[in-house]
């Protein structure tokens, strides 16, 4: 198997090297509770604080929003922030919890900011002192993001938003929203759309936990009630929300570099860890590992995987992606979710009838943590544009296919 490093230049191996000793030594290990498997599930105080301090840490010791421009609070260190990323995930580490401000909303700032925002926001949401949510959904509006309702209405000195956002992630731990609203409802529906920066604690806002099939939290739906912005929320221009909405879109989905913190689909660890749990399952007296079906499947699944890592790293090198240059970006999000879904699928099979016990159950192996990947795998296949949306996208923006109604 290739590894990262086998590569790379000298000064990105020499801050590999570094990046790995920092994380050795200071890996938060166990915390003795229950963890969420994503920053989609953070429930409890005690879950988000032990994140939170990570995320913290991991931004003092120079470890986070490395590609960002030092002037606001970022490492002015193009391309490293990736090598983090794969340290940690061969570490193990826990995820960073302010995921939404790393990935979506601190990518999308830079890019549309004001100075004053981008000197304003950055800086905390790398440090995780400010939790950022994602109010784009809506109960009518999905995949159909164009069809957002919630209104922000000008007054004198800003806006007053109203409406009903729903599936927002950590809004409850949310100290900003990135939101898209309506803001002139008698022009065509991408039009008349703005995207804000819209404070969570002012009179007004209204969030209320929602529960997944896996019993756990984390997700939230968020009630505006004339709930008042001030003028510099606005993010780009009045009117030009459709087109910053779909740069964090791109974001979003792995298809644009830029992340202040970890990547989607840059894991890579995952079959590995299928491997140790075939080999302790026992099969007809003998270890799953033996059985040649699911060698077979296995050896299936390592390669998606490889071709996932390596499909990323080609990416980024432009010569090797001028006949296609979004394709394999396109891709990331669609083929990373459906992996990890299969993933935790086979996973689950190995484990058999003991597939059913579930977290804090003494006897479930692995501490129940496949099948609340199963489940959870099925947000991963649905949030950000679901398979189906990633699909026609794929066919029409890379292999020219009629535009789907
Ligand atoms: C874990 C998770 C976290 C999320 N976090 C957030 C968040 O923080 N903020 C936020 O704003 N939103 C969030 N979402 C919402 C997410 O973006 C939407 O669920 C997603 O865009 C789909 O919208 P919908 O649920 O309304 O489904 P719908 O749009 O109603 O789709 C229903 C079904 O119809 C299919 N479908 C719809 N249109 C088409 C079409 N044109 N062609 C083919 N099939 C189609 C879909 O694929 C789907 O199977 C999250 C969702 C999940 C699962």
């Amino acid at each position: 198997m290739t590894e990262p490093e086998d590569t790379e230049s000298s000064e990105i191996a020499e801050f590999r090297r570094e990046a790995r000793a920092w994380i050795e030594a200071n890996h938060p290990g166990d915390p003795g509770f229950k963890l969420p498997q994503s920053f989609l599930e953070v429930e409890s105080d005690q879950q988000f604080d032990y994140l939170r301090d990570w995320q913290r840490k991991a931004y003092e010791a120079g470890y986070l929003g490395l590609d960002w421009p030092e002037e606001y609070g970022g490492g002015g260190r193009p391309g490293l922030q990736r090598v983090v990323g794969q340290e940690m995930a061969r570490a193990n580490t826990p995820f960073f919890v302010n995921t939404i401000g790393l990935q979506w909303a601190g990518p999308t700032i830079l890019h549309y900011g004001t100075e004053e925002q981008k000197r304003r926001m950055l800086k905390p949401l790398l440090s995780a002192e400010e939790i950022w949510c994602q109010g784009f959904s809506e109960p009518g509006a999905g995949s159909d993001l164009a069809s957002v309702q919630t209104r922000a209405v000008e007054t004198g000195d800003g806006w007053l938003v109203s409406g009903h956002k729903v599936w927002t992630t950590i809004a409850h731990k949310a100290k900003w929203m990135i939101l898209l609203a309506r803001t002139d409802p008698d022009v065509n529906k991408y039009a008349g759309l703005s995207y804000f920066l819209m404070p969570m604690d002012v009179p007004g806002v209204t969030v209320q936990p929602l529960i997944k099939m896996s019993g756990e939290g984390g997700f939230n739906q968020v009630i505006f009630d004339d709930a008042p912005m001030p003028r510099d929320a606005l993010l780009g221009e009045l009117g030009q929300g459709w087109q910053v909405a779909m740069t964090t879109l791109l974001h979003e989905r792995g298809a644009a570099d830029g992340s202040g913190g970890a990547e989607i689909g840059s894991a890579g660890e995952g079959v590995r860890r299928v491997v140790e749990l075939a080999a302790q399952v026992q099969r007809d007296g003998r270890p799953a590992s033996e059985d040649p079906v699911l060698r077979d499947r296995l050896a299936e699944l390592w390669i998606r995987e490889e071709a996932l890592r390596l499909g990323s790293q080609r990416a980024r090198v432009e010569g090797l992606c001028r006949d296609r240059p979004l394709a394999l970006r396109l891709m990331n999000k669609l083929v990373f979710s459906e992996f990890a879904q299969d993933l935790a699928d086979l996973s689950c099979q190995l484990e058999g009838p003991a597939a059913q016990l579930w977290l804090g159950d003494a006897n479930a192996p692995d501490r129940a943590e496949w099948p609340r990947a199963y489940m959870n795998s099925f947000g991963m296949t649905i949030g950000g544009g679901t398979s189906e949306i990633q699909r026609n996208i794929l066919g029409e923006r890379v292999l020219g296919l009629p535009k789907s109604k």
